[in-house]
């Protein structure tokens, strides 16, 4: 188990229209562009802050993750995400040391990257996610692919 650093925050929002004008303009972060996450049914915008990103997150469809948060919590801070170096090795140490995992195993997330999140209830609330970006190895079989 290693974190690398923190790769992302994850912020939900009910429209990224609304709010991209906010990081991008007022704020002056450097906008990354948008990306659809089938897996979690939201639309991103990311923003890069020295080696972090912002992840705003806008729901796709009733059933995300996200349009839930919203409903019950609102806009606001939804995620951290730590970037570790072998996600699924992450995961089994993890849970050997009893943090409750909402997913056993990694999916994929933005950017082809591999993402897995921690419940919660193991986390002192803040919602956890690990995240390990496609290697350069990883990259190179996709080229070739
Ligand atoms: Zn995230």
């Amino acid at each position: 188990m290693s974190i690398q650093k923190i790769s992302h925050i994850g912020i939900a929002v009910e429209s990224l229209e609304k709010w991209i004008p906010y990081y991008r303009d007022t704020l002056g972060l450097s906008f990354l562009g948008k990306e659809f996450v089938a897996s979690e049914k939201v639309q991103v915008a990311f923003f890069q802050i020295g080696e972090s990103r912002l992840e705003l997150l806008e729901p796709t469809d009733d059933s995300s993750p996200i349009a839930k948060h919203l409903q019950t919590r609102g806009e606001g801070f939804h995620h951290i995400a730590y970037e570790v170096d072998d996600i699924t090795k992450s995961l089994s140490d993890l849970e050997q040391k009893g943090v409750s995992l909402i997913h056993k195993k990694p999916k994929r997330g933005a950017h082809q990257s591999q993402i897995a999140f921690l419940h919660p209830s193991s986390t002192g609330k803040i919602l956890t996610e690990l995240c390990q970006s496609q290697s350069r190895e990883d990259l190179a079989d996709a080229e070739k692919n």
